[in-house]
């Protein structure tokens, strides 16, 4: 990246973060005052030390000269109250701004299309969250700080060395620009050390995430040496980057100092040559060194500044990558409310983002109000993709898909998603209450009795009852404490109590043992009566039972019609079924 364009970016960068502390100008005035006010008594030291010395150690000293020590107490109690004041500031400030753009950025997270973690890792988001906040969050308060308290230090303290003798003075900042120009040569370097960091810190969140879900996996396959080192890797790279981004940063403080080095040289040796002269006092020189090495701190400070700063920029960057992700597209005007139920598939053809193929292509199809209609066909064939375009979680690349006669694209999400309930094999429960997790979301009001009835219906009141706490048992995270049957039961009475006239069941039943899926196969049959239902499900009875069958292969309608007529017809259905041995399963093609 060229330096103008890295500079411009940073300034937009900069400008946006700023809109966040502009709400509370308030107190970023307060810090902004006392922080200078802090900086500005900085010269005041120095200052003492002129009358001090010619004054006070003079054959005669002056009889006012009991005032300075009162003086000092004096600063130093003003100083405190100011300090404070500014870290306190800065400090609600930054934690403000951080828990605002967390919260923003959760908030649009929630409302990313599925497309979005179908093609990122949770940890891309997770890290964004919780680490990339805080690089920014030095950036708005320690950087500003620095900025601002040793930036006016330096001023107040050059003004006062320019009263004392502007010979030196000027001596001592020839040296300046060339610093200057010293640290500029290191920034663009920071910056990409700083998104190196924030890269190596995703992918060990990600490490330690899949080491942690699949622990089971990494223990029966014996994974724990591939895991430790893939974890190693991982760590050394985040500590190779760390250590350049040090260094780089640590260079520039020598740097520094070795120009104030010199500066002080050339000064001490100028301040002699005039002294042989008569022209400095010992107050003067005395003065004069002491305020000249009290800049040595803020302006070590200055130099520093970049580091943070590019840091800060890298996290900026990354924040708002988030949230300028598009949202889930939601422009339908049509508030849906209960439907019937009547579902149609016109053409309909979806091909993933960024897949070459298409998953569907051509589909049609009707369901009737309180059909049940039944999709099979081998792995891959687009049994889930078909299902998943009914919430729209993704939206078909060609054709339309009508509810109730209402284009899905015209219809408001939430009223769409509201008329939906949805079951697959894969349980996705909440670290909280059996009651809880069976009232979630819009649900959350419902009654204790509502509940009850739901957990009845999906034949769970049994064993729920036989938890410790019942009703207001935690079941770990997804449910850990729960067997597979107990986890899908809960999952249908969610599904149950919210009473949704379109149902989709995609393999609910098939990662259960024979018993649970007996159980969760009544469950399912409470649950269906009366309503429209999508079923994938790899049981004969459930698809020998539906209005109508379709078969899926490629992402095509191969056959379509009831049980006995695909039969008669003797095509893929035909030979599906012949090969099941028992009703373990459709072969999976
Ligand atoms: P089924 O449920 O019938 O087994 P799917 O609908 O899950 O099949 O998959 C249909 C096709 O779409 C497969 O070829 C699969 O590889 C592809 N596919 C599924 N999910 C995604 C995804 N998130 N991104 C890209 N391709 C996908
Ligand atoms: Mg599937």
């Amino acid at each position: 990246m060229s330096d103008a364009s890295s500079t411009a970016l940073s300034r937009t960068l900069y400008l946006r973060f700023l809109t966040y502390v502009k709400p509370h100008w308030r107190i970023l005035a307060i810090a902004l005052a006392s922080t200078a006010a802090v900086a500005a008594t900085e010269s005041l030291f120095p200052a003492l030390m002129k009358p001090l010395l010619d004054k006070g150690f003079a054959a005669k000293p002056d009889e006012h000269l009991w005032r300075i020590p009162l003086f000092i107490i004096g600063i130093f109690l003003l100083r405190s109250v100011l300090t404070y004041l500014s870290s306190y500031s800065f400090a609600w400030l930054s934690n403000r701004v951080v828990t605002e753009l967390r919260q923003e950025m959760f908030e649009r997270l929630i409302r990313l299309p599925t497309s979005y973690f179908a093609k990122n890792a949770s940890s891309v988001a997770m890290t964004k969250i919780t680490n990339d906040v805080n690089g920014v969050a030095f950036m708005g308060a320690g950087v500003v700080v620095v900025l601002v308290r040793d930036s006016l230090t330096v001023v107040a303290l050059v003004a006062w060395l320019l009263y004392l003798n502007w010979k030196l003075t000027l001596v001592t900042f020839i040296l300046l620009p060339v610093v200057a120009l010293i640290i500029r040569a290191f920034s663009g370097r920071l910056r990409r050390l700083g998104r190196a960091g924030h890269e190596g810190m995703r992918q060990m969140t990600q490490t330690l995430q899949e080491s942690i879900a699949c622990q089971k996996v990494v223990k029966v396959f014996s994974g724990e040496a591939q895991e430790t080192a893939r974890f190693a890797h991982v760590n050394n790279a985040l500590r190779g980057s760390g250590m350049r981004q040090s260094i780089a940063a640590a260079a520039s403080v020598p740097i520094t100092h070795l120009c104030a080095a010199v500066a002080l040289a050339a000064v001490v040796w100028l301040a002699l040559l005039q002294s042989g002269r008569q022209e400095v006092t010992v107050g003067d020189f005395v003065s004069f060194i002491t305020a000249m090495l009290m800049l040595l701190n803020p302006l070590k400070h200055l130099a520093d500044v970049n580091a943070p700063l590019q840091q800060g920029l890298a996290a900026a960057e990354s924040i708002f990558q988030l949230l300028d992700e598009a949202p889930e597209v939601d422009r339908g005007g049509i508030s849906l409310g209960r439907v019937t139920g009547r579902l149609e598939l016109q053409n309909v053809s979806f091909a993933y983002p960024g897949a070459e193929r298409n998953a569907l292509s051509k589909v049609s199809l009707t369901v009737e109000p309180g059909q049940t209609v039944a999709l099979v066909g081998p792995s891959g064939g687009g049994k889930t993709t078909l299902a998943s375009l009914l919430p729209r979680f993704y939206r078909p690349t060609e054709g339309r898909i009508l509810v109730d006669g209402n284009d899905l694209e015209e219809t408001t999400l939430a009223s769409l998603r509201a008329n939906i309930a949805l079951v697959s094999q894969e349980i996705l429960l909440f670290d909280d209450t059996v009651a809880n997790n069976i009232a979630y979301g819009a649900m959350r009001d419902a009654s204790p009795a509502a509940i009850e009835a739901a957990a009845s219906a999906a034949h769970a009141l049994e064993f729920i009852r036989a938890l410790p706490q019942g009703f207001d048992t935690v079941i770990g995270e997804n449910g850990a404490r729960l067997s597979g049957g107990q986890r899908q039961r809960i999952a249908i009475a969610r599904a149950i109590l919210k009473d949704a006239p379109v149902l989709i069941l995609d393999e609910a039943t098939s990662a259960l043992d024979n018993e649970s899926e007996r159980q969760v196969q009544a469950a399912l049959e409470t649950l269906m009566q009366g309503r429209t239902t999508v079923v994938i499900a790899h049981r004969l009875s459930t698809i020998e039972g539906a209005d109508r069958i379709v078969v899926l292969q490629h992402g095509v309608v191969a056959e379509t019609g009831t049980h006995r007529e695909l039969i008669a017809r003797g095509g893929v259905y035909a030979s599906f079924h012949r090969l099941q041995v028992s009703d373990l399963g459709m072969p999976q093609a």
